[in-house]
């Protein structure tokens, strides 16, 4: 077997993208299949629309021409020799350093092809019997407490930070309460003085970060409401501040523009940070 990965054929065995492609870090990317009949594409123009309209919607730059895409399509169906089975088309948002925002402009997006063989009496063997189904309850990003790779939302959220400006997005629920930062989770001091962090069940995830920083709020002189707030409460919130490895204890001086506190670091982010930064200084193994 043959894949096609960014301008070239390569035995399926040696066919790899970049540890660092959009698609591998963050699920940046977008897909089509087409069903192959007697080596010709099924639903040609529908799959090739819906591809522009998904990349379009997420601002990936289209690869190529559409007459040279299919060029590709159809080449990777000849070279593995495929009468009757399936073409996989994948589009990602390229390879950059990791970071979840957009890549400069101009990184070229990865394009990768497969095809491969089904065999069509197997499975109209199987349609000739039916099958069976189950259900369960559609979670489809709804588990925010597992720390997959199936960021995209994640990765808008922070290019929609960028674009206005800010360095990290709060994400906010159907009831108006902030959830999490696109990487961070999110704290306030609240109007009365108390520290506010949303309650961990399936909709946010566990910091470990901010499990330390809970750790040495015990031994300190202020209230923990574990509990969520809402971008009100954030705006009149006295300070807020987000945690996540990497960016440690981070104040956030304005919410959606409103100025948070005197729009300075606040008193209790600030120590927090030092006590914070002390400790995983002096326990780093
Ligand atoms: N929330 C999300 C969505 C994250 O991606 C991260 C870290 O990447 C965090 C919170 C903070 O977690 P931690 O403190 O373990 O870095």
């Amino acid at each position: 077997r043959v894949a096609y990965v960014n301008g070239t054929y390569r035995p399926h065995g040696q066919a790899t993208v970049h540890v660092e492609d959009r698609g591998f870090q963050f699920a940046d990317g977008v897909y089509e299949v087409w069903s192959i009949f007697d080596g010709r594409m099924a639903d040609f123009d529908g799959h090739m629309t819906r591809l522009a309209r998904s990349l379009t919607e997420l601002r990936i730059s289209i690869p190529m021409t559409r007459q040279a895409l299919t060029q590709v399509l159809k080449e990777t169906i000849r070279r593995n020799r495929v009468r009757n089975g399936i073409v996989y088309l994948q589009v990602t948002r390229g390879t950059a350093r990791r970071d979840h925002p957009f890549p400069a402009e101009g990184t070229p997006p990865s394009v990768i092809v497969t095809a491969r063989s089904i065999d069509p009496n197997k499975s109209e063997a199987v349609a000739a019997k039916g099958v069976a189904v189950i259900t369960q309850p559609d979670i489809r990003w709804g588990r925010c407490d597992i720390k997959t790779v199936g960021l995209l939302p994640n990765v808008l959220a922070k290019q929609a930070a960028r674009e206005r400006g800010a360095y990290e997005c709060w994400m906010v629920d159907e009831m108006g309460l902030v959830t999490e930062g696109s990487s961070t989770n999110a704290w306030i001091v609240d109007e009365n003085g108390k520290l506010r962090t949303r309650d961990t069940q399936a909709n946010i995830l566990k910091g470990i970060t901010r499990t330390a920083l809970m750790a040495l709020i015990a031994d300190q002189d202020v209230e923990l409401d574990e509990r969520p707030f809402s971008v009100d409460e954030a705006k009149r919130a006295r300070e807020a501040f987000f945690t996540a490895a990497g960016a440690f204890v981070m104040p956030a001086v304005s919410i959606d523009g409103v100025r948070i506190g005197d729009g300075k670091p606040g008193p209790i982010t600030t120590k927090l940070r030092t006590l914070y930064l002390d400790q995983a200084r002096d326990e780093a193994v």
